[in-house]
């Protein structure tokens, strides 16, 4: 089954708006001849940059994404922000579950299921993340890992809801590390979710859905990366942060 190709860029903490809005004005014009029926640009920046970022990508190939939502409408959640607020602003994509949330906020499978839910109620694409620690794949739990994230994180979701999530393969230990996963082991990887999917959603749900690969992508190695049966595209950190970078490692995969 063909998949078009999405390739993410996860800002984390980094840009204001003034910074957000400059990066996208490098990086339009750089951009302008990806097609949008082959491969789909996403760009993820703070909350506090997202309007501004809104604004700047209108009448270009680039779409939004917030890098996470709360699963409550309304209500006693300081600091948190609601899938209907991000819809208002015009925002398309939502990361949830990344390793970051989870290492430093106590994202749990449960609270990134919830997330899940509330996104994919108000019309959010969810890009959800799962991936082992490097003690976890060094004593050949990997699969264990990947298969309680789905199983948790992906539980009760219809297989019309499943249709429009996004994973990202995002081995924690090639996290701005600059150590990145072979083509063959994030392959390998890759399968195994796909298999996963397919078990829990059945083939023709689990063959559509398109599976990111994360973890010190960059032009370099983006190109073999993608060119693998079962790798879709990236969820970008550092390269993602630079307009020539960004560019040159879309055009590679
Ligand atoms: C990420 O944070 O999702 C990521 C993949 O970061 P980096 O590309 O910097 O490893």
């Amino acid at each position: 089954m063909s998949r078009k190709v999405i390739i993410a860029g996860n800002w984390k903490m980094n840009k204001t708006a003034a910074e957000g809005k400059a990066l996208v004005d490098a990086l339009k014009p750089l951009v302008a001849d990806v097609c949008p029926d082959v491969a789909d640009i996403v760009v993820c920046p703070t909350f506090t940059t997202l309007a501004a970022v809104i604004d700047a990508v209108k009448g270009s190939n680039i779409k939004v994404g917030a890098q996470n939502v709360h699963w409550a409408e309304s209500g006693a959640f300081t600091g948190e922000i609601s899938a209907a607020m991000l819809k208002e602003l015009g925002v398309e994509y939502v990361i949830l579950g990344h390793s970051e949330r989870r290492q430093y906020f106590g994202e749990t499978d449960e609270t990134v299921n919830k997330r899940l839910k509330a996104a994919l109620a108000a019309g959010l694409k969810p890009i959800v993340c799962v991936g082992e620690l490097l003690e976890e794949r060094e004593t050949g739990k990997t699969e264990k890992v990947l298969f309680t994230q789905l199983e948790g994180g992906l539980a009760g979701l219809s297989k019309e809801d499943m249709a429009k999530v996004v994973i990202a393969y995002e081995p924690v230990w090639a996290i701005g590390t600059g150590k990145t996963a072979t083509p063959e082991i994030a392959e390998e990887t890759h399968n195994y979710i796909r298999c996963t999917l397919n078990d829990m959603f059945g083939k023709e749900i689990g063959e559509g859905v398109r599976i990111q690969y994360g973890g010190s992508m960059k032009a370099e190695n983006a190109k073999e990366l993608v060119a693998q049966p079962n790798i879709d595209g990236g969820l970008i950190g550092g390269a993602a942060l630079k307009a020539d970078s960004f560019s040159a490692l879309i055009h590679n995969a």
